[in-house]
C-alpha cells in the first residue's frame, strides 16, 4: 500500500498529517519525505541516521570533435538544455533532464553522458517508522528526478506515506505516480478553497483514489465541506483550529505526542485509510467508483 498525502498549497497541515499518520501506523512504515526542496519530517521523528547516498543524473558531454553541428541534438530537446551553435553544441546542464535523448540521435555519436550530482538521499530510523528523504543540492532546480530516486528506495511489501511537494506542478505527479491512495490536506479558508479543487482535478485526472483532511476547523467558511459534500469526496479527519498544535509544531513535537487527546483522531484516519486500500485500487474500474464518507461523528472539534 502506498498512501500519498498532497495538498494543493503549502501549510496546510500536510507534514502534520504525514508525519502523525506513519507514528500511529502499528506497522512498520516507510515515510517518505518527497519535498526535497525543503524536507522536513526528520525535524518531528527523533531518528538515528542509517546512511547517504548521492543522486546524479546522466547530462551530455559533447565531443567537438566528432561534432558537425547538425543541430539533432538540440531540435530533439524540448527543455533547449543542449543548443548547437556553428560546428558544435553548448550544454547547459542545469536545464537537462538527463533523458539520454540527445545522445541516441545524434549521427555522429558525439555525445556521451557523465553524471551531475542534484542531491542526496538521506534513510534513517525512527521506531516503526524507516524516514527515506531526499535532499535537493543548492542551485539545482530538476526536483523530480530526485523526487524519483527516493521513490526507487521503497521496499515492497511495507506500507508507505509519501509525503508529496505542495501544488500540483511535476515534483507533484512525480511523487503521486503510482500511489493506491492520497489524502488531499486542505483548510477552510477561500485560498485552500481554491488550491483543493486544483488539487481535486489533479488526482482525478491521475485517476488515483483520494479523501480530503480539514485542517484548521473553525476558520474561515463552509465552501470546503460544501464542495466535498457535493462532489461525494469522503472527508477523513476534521482537524480543529487548535493553537496547540501549532505550538506543539512550532516545537518539532509530534501531535500525538504532544497532545495525546489527539491519536484517536489520527487512529480514526489510519483505519479510514486502511479500509480504502485493503482492495486492489490498481483496477481502473475501482478508480472510477465514488467512495462513501466516512462516520466521523466522534471527531471533535473545539
Ligand atoms: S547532434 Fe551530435 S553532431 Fe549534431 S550538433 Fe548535436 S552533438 Fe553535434
Ligand atoms: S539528456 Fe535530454 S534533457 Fe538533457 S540535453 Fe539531452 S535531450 Fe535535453
Amino acid at each position: 500500500m502506498i498512501l500519498a498525502i498532497a495538498s494543493g498549497k503549502g501549510g496546510t497541515g500536510k507534514t502534520t498529517v504525514a508525519v502523525n499518520l506513519a507514528k500511529v501506523f502499528g506497522l512498520r512504515v516507510q515515510l517518505l519525505d518527497c519535498d526535497v526542496e525543503e524536507p522536513n519530517d526528520h525535524l518531528f521523528l527523533k531518528s538515528t541516521p542509517r546512511g547517504e547516498e548521492p543522486v546524479t543524473i546522466p547530462v551530455p558531454q559533447v565531443d567537438e570533435s566528432l561534432c558537425d553541428g547538425c543541430g539533432e541534438c538540440s531540435r530533439f530537446c524540448e527543455y533547449h538544455a543542449i543548443v548547437s551553435f556553428g560546428n558544435t553544441a553548448l550544454v547547459f546542464p542545469e536545464m537537462c533532464h538527463g533523458c539520454g535523448g540527445c545522445a541516441k540521435v545524434c549521427p555522429k555519436k558525439a555525445i556521451r553522458e557523465r553524471g551531475q550530482r542534484i542531491g542526496l538521499v538521506e534513510t534513517m530510523e525512527s521506531g516503526n517508522v524507516t524516514l527515506i528523504q531526499g535532499r535537493l543540492d543548492i542551485g539545482v532546480a530538476m526536483s523530480p528526478p530526485l523526487i524519483r530516486a527516493v521513490k526507487a528506495r521503497l521496499r515492497k511489501g511495507v506500507p508507505a506515506i509519501l509525503d508529496a511537494p505542495p501544488g500540483t506542478s511535476c515534483p507533484v505527479i512525480a511523487t503521486l505516480r503510482g500511489a493506491d491512495f492520497v489524502v488531499l490536506v486542505t483548510e477552510p479558508t477561500p485560498f485552500g478553497f481554491h488550491d483543493l479543487r486544483l488539487a481535486v482535478d489533479m488526482v482525478r485526472e491521475l485517476r488515483i483514489p483520494f479523501g480530503v483532511v480539514v485542517n484548521r476547523v473553525g476558520i474561515g467558511d463552509d465552501r470546503v465541506h460544501v464542495f466535498c459534500g457535493n462532489e461525494d469526496i469522503p472527508v477523513l479527519l476534521e482537524i480543529p483550529d487548535d493553537r496547540r498544535i501549532a505550538e506543539a509544531y512550532s516545537r518539532g513535537e509530534l501531535v500525538v505526542e504532544a497532545l495525546p487527546e489527539y491519536l484517536a483522531h489520527f487512529e480514526r484516519l489510519r483505519e479510514a485509510v486502511r479500509e480504502r486500500t485493503s482492495t486492489g485500487f490498481h483496477d481502473p474500474a475501482r478508480v472510477a467508483t465514488r467512495i462513501s464518507a466516512p462516520d466521523t461523528s466522534t471527531i471533535q472539534r473545539r
